[in-house]
This record gives C-alpha cells, structure tokens and sequence, in this order.
C-alpha cells in the first residue's frame, strides 16, 4: 500500500506528485494509529532494531513498532488494519532471532512481543483442582502459564523455583515461545517428546482478524493446529499453556567420536529406538570436516575417559561425526545413573580414545549456547550475517546425503556447527502446519555458519550462500525430498513444493484466519489478499 501511489511515468512532475502523495497517505496512516486508545505505545522512530535479525541478512525497516501492554492492544491495532489499511502488514517479533526477516514488516507494523511479556506473569499451575484450567480433559498438571513474548531462559527460570521444567527445548533459550511454536522448537529431547509444539496444551491467538481465540486439541482445534508450526500466517500467539515434568538437578553429558557415517547413524537411530526410563534423555550430534585438535578443544569442559589415548588420538585433515548425548539425574540417584550410562555406552560403536564426559547442572546444560554467544560477542562476533540452511531429510537418504555433502561438497567446517540427529515421529502431532518428510524416522542436517562481513573468501557470505546453494540443488536433483526447517522460500511455487499435499489446508486456513494476508509478512508466502 505504501506503493500505491506510485506510477510508471518518468515525468518529473508526476514523481514528485506520487512522493508528495505518499508523504500525505503515510501522514494518514500514522495519524490514525496515533487515535487509537492503546494501554502500551507505538513508537515511530528509532525502530532499528526492528529492522533487523539474527541472520543479518535482510534489513526491512517498518512504519511502526507497536510495544503492546496488553492483548487488547494487538487486536485493537489489526482491527484498525483490516478495517481501514488493509494493505498495512503485520509482524510478530518475538526475539528477532530469524534468519531472513521472518519477523520484519517493510512499511508495515511490527509488534514487540517482548513488550507483553512484560505484563504477563509467568504462572506455574501444579494443582488446579482437576479442572483442567478450562483447557479440556486433554491438560495434565504441572503446566506453565506464559505470554507468547516471553523467552525460554525465564520460564526454565521460574518453573524451576518449583522443581518442574518444560520437557521439549531448543538447543538456545534466548528466544520466544511464540517464535519457536510458529516453526516446532527441535532439539535433543525431541525424539522422546516430540518438539515443543507437541508440548502445549492451550494457546490465545489474536487472528488476523483481530479476533482473540482461545484454543486447543479439544477447542477451535483447527486453530490450535494451524498455529503450531504455522511460521505465525494465522495469528499471533499472546499466551501458551507448556506442559512441565519434573526438573533434574544435574546433568551427565557426554561426546564420543566416529569415522564411518553409517556406524554413527546406526548408533543414534538404536539410542532413539530406545524410548523407556533407561534411555538417555538427550541425543544430538554434528559433524567435523578437517579441523585439528578437536579433542584438546573440548578439554576446557569434558574430561576424557582415557587421558593418555585421547592425548595420542589426531583429527586433522579427517572428517568426523559426534555422538552427544545427555543423562539428567539428582545427586543422590548418581550411581544408578551411572550403571545405566555404562550399559547404554556398552552398546556403541565408537572409537573407545574419544569418549569425553562431564557432569553439569541443568541449567548450565540447557543455557549451554549462552556461553558460546557471550564469548562471540566479546570478539565482535556474533552479531555477523549467518545464513543458516536447515534441512529435515529421511532417513533412507541420509546416508547418500552425508557421502555426498560432508567432505565433497563441503570440504571443512569452520564456517560452523554442523549439527545432524535422527528424530522419530510417533510423538509428532501430524494435525500441526509443520511440515516434514514422510518417514517414521528422519534427521535434522543444521548448517549453522557464521559469515565474516569483510571477507572475499570462504567465510563470506557470498560463499556459504552459494554452497547452500548446491546442497539444495544436489538435495532437488537427486529428488531426495528434503524439506526445509525455519524455510525460506521467495515465491509461492517453492511455497506449494514445500507443503506438498498440506498446501490446499494451509491456504484454507489461511482464508479462514488472515484472509488479507496482513500476517508475517517476511515469511513471503502470501503476497496479496485471498
Ligand atoms: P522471531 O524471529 O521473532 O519470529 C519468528 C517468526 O515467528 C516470524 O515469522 C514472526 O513473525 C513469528 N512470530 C514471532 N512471535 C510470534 C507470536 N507470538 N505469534 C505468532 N507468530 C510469531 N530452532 C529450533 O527448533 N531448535 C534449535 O535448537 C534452535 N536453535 C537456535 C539457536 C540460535 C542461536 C538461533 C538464533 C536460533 C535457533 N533456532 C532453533 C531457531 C529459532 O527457533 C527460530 O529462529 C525462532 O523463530 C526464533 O524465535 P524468535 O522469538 O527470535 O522469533
């Protein structure tokens, strides 16, 4: 809309026309936002921040930032929207750890989560009477209470204070629930508990509609599963109820090393076979291509278990997969812990010199990418461009994925983590707008690189955007039927590609929800109104 005074014609007098039209309609606009009776505040200048994200990349600034203080306030300001500028765009920002504007709203308004978050209060429910909290009967006590703006490190926080903890985590806390349920919030905990959009009971949305909607598997479910996964298209999340268990005190951690990418494989699949008490609680891993002394690198925090073979052990120039795995356990239940540990280990297959381990509390172990971001920051190097390609690809193409890309196309790793572990879908609500391959079992490949802002080589950004390039042109051509996790797609082809068979539902949703499209509009899926 803010294009909408613009024409074709190169007369000067026409161009200078259309810019003065456009000042007098932004004029407008501004000053009916300014009208409306608002408990929080829209700010209009200085909303940098807002025009940026984690992957640095796209730099979209909005017309207005609305810092809500109330739920109200959403649904007042897209009613205004839908009622008055139906070409305005609206955008959650949660923690603004996108990758590729996802949360920014050129010329449009984007709204500060975080701002909620500051006047709802974190309520953790242990008992309530049976109720259910008017959730329905599929809610089971403890759960936690939170808005949608609110970060992951403050509910872990908060519940802990009464011995509980959500049980499905991303692997950094410093982001919102809102921004991980609108794409699934994977990590290592995922095979056991599915992720986290598979962990909430109940959410409140404000729909593209301005509508406030409380909704869950037993009410406006299709709501409810439109939502979960649904990269914020059909409302915005202002409150989630988060299913709790019982918090550990400690943490046993544990990293060990393979050369052959099937015997890797076939020890994490066996370990996320494994879905009883007895099981580790936590299995990820990631892969290292031809970097030298791995092993004195991860001495500062693990011990190894045999110090003079893991002192002979050499890395260099060889490509390596890491198994990392996690036991939570309390002090006094140590030795039990420790005998199960011994027999879970006992059934691997990796090279015995390389199996370090350490003892942490669960804190620590959750906040563990925190530390990494603090000692980033101190050199300068965190706030960096990081175009990060995620895949979800099945598991019986994995192996030709890893023969292909790790060490061939991609000849080392120091752009990054290459993160890589098989998840099993039993526990996956199938009804969300998450979309992943067809497979009980798949994996999650996450190249998480970090660009160097001045270089020429291969730490520029032009580099690592054209080697994600060909994994995905290698992952299309081989038709290994990949999907992308935290997508990003720039037209509706590649859009209807990726849901495949969900596309009909996630577009009827979509006309049910947000008709207009004014919805997170950096996800670029829909353009124009439906
Ligand atoms: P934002 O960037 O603010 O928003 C993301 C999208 O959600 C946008 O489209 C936005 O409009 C929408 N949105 C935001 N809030 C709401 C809301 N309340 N209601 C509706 N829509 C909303 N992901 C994993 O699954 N597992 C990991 O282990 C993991 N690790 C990560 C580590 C780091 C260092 C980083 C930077 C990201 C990681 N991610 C991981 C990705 C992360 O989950 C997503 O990028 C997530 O969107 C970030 O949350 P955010 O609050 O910053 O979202």
């Amino acid at each position: 809309k803010a294009d909408s005074g613009c024409n074709n014609n190169n007369n000067n007098n026409s161009v200078g026309t259309s810019i003065l039209q456009r000042t007098r309609y932004h004029d407008q606009i501004v000053s009916a936002l300014n009208e409306l009776p608002l408990d929080g505040y829209l700010s209009l200048a200085n909303n940098d921040a807002a025009a940026n994200d984690f992957g640095n990349i796209y730099h979209l600034p909005p017309l207005a930032v609305l810092n809500p203080a109330t739920v109200s306030d959403i649904s007042r300001v897209i009613k205004h929207v839908t009622e008055s500028e139906p070409g305005l765009k609206v955008a959650a920002r949660g923690h603004g750890h996108s990758l590729r504007g996802q949360s920014q709203a050129e010329g449009g308004i984007v709204i500060n989560m975080e701002s909620l978050a500051e006047t709802i209060p974190i309520v953790v429910v242990v008992n309530d009477g049976g109720g259910g909290g008017g959730g329905g009967g599929d809610v089971v006590v403890p759960y936690v209470d939170v808005s949608g703006g609110e970060l992951w490190i403050n509910i872990l926080h908060e519940t802990l204070k009464h011995g509980l903890a959500p049980k499905s985590w991303t692997d950094y806390l410093h982001l919102s629930v809102g921004g991980t349920l609108s794409n699934a919030g994977i990590s290592g905990q995922a095979f056991r508990h599915g992720p986290q959009i598979n962990n909430v009971f109940q959410l409140e949305v404000v729909t593209g509609k301005g509508e406030i909607v409380t909704c869950s598997e037993t009410r406006n479910t299709e709501l409810y599963h439109s939502v979960l996964g649904g990269l914020g298209q059909f409302g915005i999340i202002t409150r989630a109820r988060i299913s709790l268990e019982p918090a550990p005190k400690m943490v046993k951690w544990i990293r060990m090393l393979y050369s052959e990418f099937s015997v890797f494989a076939r020890d994490q699949e066996y370990l996320i076979s494994l879905i009883d008490e007895n099981t580790f609680d936590y299995v990820e891993g990631f892969v290292i291509i031809n970097r030298t002394g791995i092993l004195n690198n991860w001495r500062s925090s693990f011990n190894p278990k045999d110090p003079i073979q893991a002192s002979q052990f050499i890395s260099d120039g060889r490509t390596f997969y890491c198994l990392e795995v996690a036991k939570y356990f309390n002090p006094d239940e140590a030795h039990l812990m420790n005998q199960i540990v011994e027999q879970l280990l006992s059934e691997l297959s990796y090279i015995p010199s390389t199996l370090f381990q350490s003892e942490i509390s669960y804190v620590q172990f959750l906040d563990r990418v925190h530390v990494s971001e603090k000692q980033l920051r101190a050199k300068g190097l965190w706030e960096v461009p990081h175009p990060w390609l995620n895949l979800l690809i099945s598991r019986s193409q994995i192996h030709h994925f890893a023969q292909q890309v790790f060490g061939n196309i991609l000849k080392d790793t120091s752009n990054g983590p290459i993160l890589i572990y098989p998840v099993n879908q039993t526990r996956w609500n199938k009804k969300t707008s998450l979309v992943t391959p067809e497979e009980e079992i798949f994996y999650l490949v996450a190249f998480l690189s970090s660009a160097v802002p001045s270089s020429r080589g291969s730490e520029s950004l032009e580099h690592i955007l054209t080697q994600n390039k060909r994994i995905l042109e290698f992952c299309r051509n081989g038709k290994l039927g990949v999907k992308q996790y935290l997508p990003h797609y720039t037209t509706q082809e590649e859009w209807k590609a990726h849901f495949g068979s969900k596309w009909e539902t996630f577009v009827q949703r979509k006309t049910a929800y947000d008709p207009l499209a004014l919805l997170a509009p950096g996800q670029r899926i829909f353009q124009k109104a439906l």
